[in-house]
């Protein structure tokens, strides 16, 4: 296809992950030991968090490899006990259960309900406890403040906004059971994914109030995110997708500490991690990773991936962020950003985007009041002459950046011989003409894509 696409689609849930980066957390916390740690609006009780948490967790283990080593398990559990003890709005509905995920990728997540998983790659990233205890706080901030159904919270109205759950309004039972009953649905993406940095600065907070009160370096947290993304751009690409960095970290951080109290002891290590830690070391390594993109043709080489790193394309009436070793370049109706070996030429001499992202401006015929669906119908149309095997596969409304937007997923063949391609596709209408912004990897490398596109979508801002 002569434009960009993704996803694969199913499990995810469209909306949520639309909304969840221009949804706004109110972080309700202007400093302080009397400062008011208060989860933002949420329909759903704790016990749900739980039981949402729960089936996610469940689908995350089938998934990920699990570290079974009883030492390092341990310790990473009775750290994650002691430190969420300390943690501002806990409350005993919550499980609280530490596992360690076996990857050398620099990764923790939090779903709803207490249930952390943090990766063997950030403890071992990790120089000192005060750092794996920092971000095991800051993903402790998630839980206590319920981002994850906060945000579902939000996808729910916006859809019920949108009309989109209309269907559901005249179904038996009451509405946040059914819409409960298919959050359950979701899955595991829908929970980890995209914490706006609204929630991240939160996150923070909660992090180094906890760090301070269990007699840490309250720096250890930010200091250990901006030691990991400079140091191993490659291994945190998850992790910075997921936890989007606060634009002033460190300047919010410092200025948090002395709104604690005095000064506490300031440790940082333990002979205990010092231990756990050289034991974790002399362990075989972690299994390779499976979702390494490959060209399945072997004429092409796969991009490198996709540098965590992101730099800023201003275009018309928007902005977007992408990958920092990626190139833009403009095409006939917007622009393209891609990985080097990302654009394959023709045989007639027409370039294709196997990957990366384009956005595109569409003038919808029929001029006054084009409806959203329908303008997006026509662009896919446009598109069917070059592309006479893309199929869609699932359209969902969703809202982005507080307007109407419809989110296509498509089926599509791949310019790289023999393969498909998947495609994401979101259309919104920007003053008299569509918007498109289109992502697009061949089906196998699409999940190791996923990451950064979500970065990159989350990035948008419209003028
Ligand atoms: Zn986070």
């Amino acid at each position: 296809m002569k434009a960009g696409r993704m996803r694969p689609s199913g499990k995810y849930v469209t909306v949520l992950l639309v909304l969840a980066g221009l949804v706004v957390v109110p972080s309700g916390v202007l400093g302080v030991e009397r400062m008011k740690f208060r989860p933002g609006f949420n329909l759903f009780k704790p016990g749900q968090d739980v039981q949402l948490g729960r089936e996610a967790a469940g689908q995350a283990e089938k998934q990920l490899p699990l570290l079974n080593d009883p030492q390092v398990v341990q310790y990473v559990s009775a750290l994650g006990h002691r430190l969420v003890s300390l943690a501002p709005n806990n409350t005993s509905d919550y499980v609280w259960q530490f596992k360690v995920v076996n990857s050398s990728d620099i990764n923790a997540f939090a779903l709803p309900g207490g249930f952390i998983y943090v990766n063997r790659g950030a403890i071992e990233a990790a120089q000192d406890e005060a750092q794996i205890a920092g971000v095991m706080a800051h993903e402790s901030g998630h839980v206590v403040m319920r981002h994850g159904t906060n945000q579902a919270t939000k996808a729910m109205l916006a859809e019920l906004a949108g009309g989109l759950l209309e269907g559901l309004a005249g179904e038996s039972g009451s509405f946040t059971s059914q819409v409960f009953a298919k959050l359950g649905g979701f899955g595991i993406g829908s929970w980890m994914l995209h914490n706006s940095r609204e929630a991240e600065k939160q996150a923070d907070e909660v992090g180094t109030y906890i760090l301070y009160h269990g007699g840490y370096d309250p720096h250890a947290m930010a200091q250990f995110f901006e030691i990991i993304q400079k140091k191993y751009p490659q291994r945190t690409i998850q992790f910075f997708s997921d936890h989007p960095v606060p634009e002033n970290r460190i300047k919010d951080v410092d200025a948090e500490i002395p709104l604690l109290g005095p000064p506490n002891q300031g440790k940082t290590d333990s002979p205990e991690f010092a231990s756990m830690k050289k034991h974790l070391l002399a362990l075989p390594p972690p299994p390779k990773a499976k979702s390494t993109p490959s060209a399945a043709s072997g004429s092409v080489s796969p991009p490198p991936a996709p540098s965590s790193r992101l730099q800023r394309y201003e275009g018309e009436g928007f902005a977007i962020r992408y990958p920092d070793n990626w190139q833009a370049e403009k095409t006939q109706d917007g622009i393209a950003l891609f990985p080097a070996g990302g654009m394959i030429s023709g045989e007639g001499g027409d370039v294709s985007q196997a990957y990366g992202a384009s956005i595109t401006h569409f003038q919808p015929s029929g001029q006054r009041g084009w409806g959203l669906v329908d303008a997006t119908q026509q662009l896919l149309d446009s598109w069917r002459g070059s592309n006479p095997n893309l199929h869609v596969l699932k359209q969902t409304g969703a809202n982005v950046l507080g307007r109407p937007a419809l989110v296509t997923l498509l089926e599509n063949d791949s310019p790289l011989q023999g393969q498909k391609e998947s495609d994401r596709v979101v259309t919104l209408r920007q003053t008299d003409s569509l918007m498109a912004l289109v992502f697009v990897a061949p089906q196998a490398a699409f999940d190791a894509y996923k990451p950064t596109f979500d970065a990159m979508e989350q990035s948008l801002e419209i003028r």
